[in-house]
């Protein structure tokens, strides 16, 4: 099962995503950890990344579907995987697709987690006291939620047309929102 998990920052996508590739033992991909792993480990990806991050922009395409095409071609997620923070863009959402058709593969579910604005900001303006993530400021995150609006949101039209798209509320606790996400998840595997 190949499932993306979509939503502005602080929607929750990373906690469940994580919860759910360890229920079902398949791969969690997050983009963002592994760009943070580039910037810390210093790698010319991480060199290339890091202003973008910083500001709260999007890092360009290229670099993100060259890291993606890496991770497929290594074959390390042949038993199923959970994209979690991409695709991010309508061509990061064309490439996935072709990378995925030309291993034989595709998307079986996207998970839209739907959060307000203000829960976006109480929830990062927390991260930030307790992680000390350096785009959880306050005009970093209002950023954030400017590009998920104008470069992410026409995704969730691209995958609703494809009839894969699922939206779950993400206001609720942690482990409410985690019991919605497993029952569509396991309905979809069970289809
Ligand atoms: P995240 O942890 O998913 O919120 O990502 C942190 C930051 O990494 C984002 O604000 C972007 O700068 C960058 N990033 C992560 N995933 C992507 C992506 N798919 N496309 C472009 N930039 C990304």
């Amino acid at each position: 099962m190949n499932f993306v998990f979509l939503g502005p920052p602080g929607s929750g996508k990373g906690t469940q995503a994580a919860r759910l590739s360890e229920e079902l033992t398949i791969a969690h991909l997050s983009t963002g950890d592994l760009l943070r792993a580039a910037v810390n480990e210093k790698t010319e990806l991480g060199g290339q990344a890091e202003s973008f991050m910083s500001r709260g922009e999007l890092v360009p395409d290229e670099l993100i579907i060259g890291m993606i095409e890496e991770k497929l071609s290594q074959g390390g997620l042949d038993g199923g995987f959970i994209l979690d923070g991409f695709p991010r863009t309508i061509p990061q959402a064309r490439s996935l697709r072709e990378m995925l058709d030309r291993h034989s593969t595709s998307l079986d579910l996207v998970i839209l987690l739907q959060v307000s604005d203000a829960t976006v900001i109480k929830r990062l303006t927390r991260r930030a006291e307790i992680e000390g993530r350096t785009d959880d400021t306050e005009a970093v995150i209002l950023n954030r939620l400017e590009v998920y609006r104008q470069q992410t949101k026409p995704i969730e039209d691209f995958y609703r047309q494809e009839s894969i798209l699922t939206e779950i509320v993400g206001e609720d606790t942690p482990d409410r929102v985690y019991e919605a996400i497993r029952k569509v998840a396991i309905r979809t595997m069970n289809a």
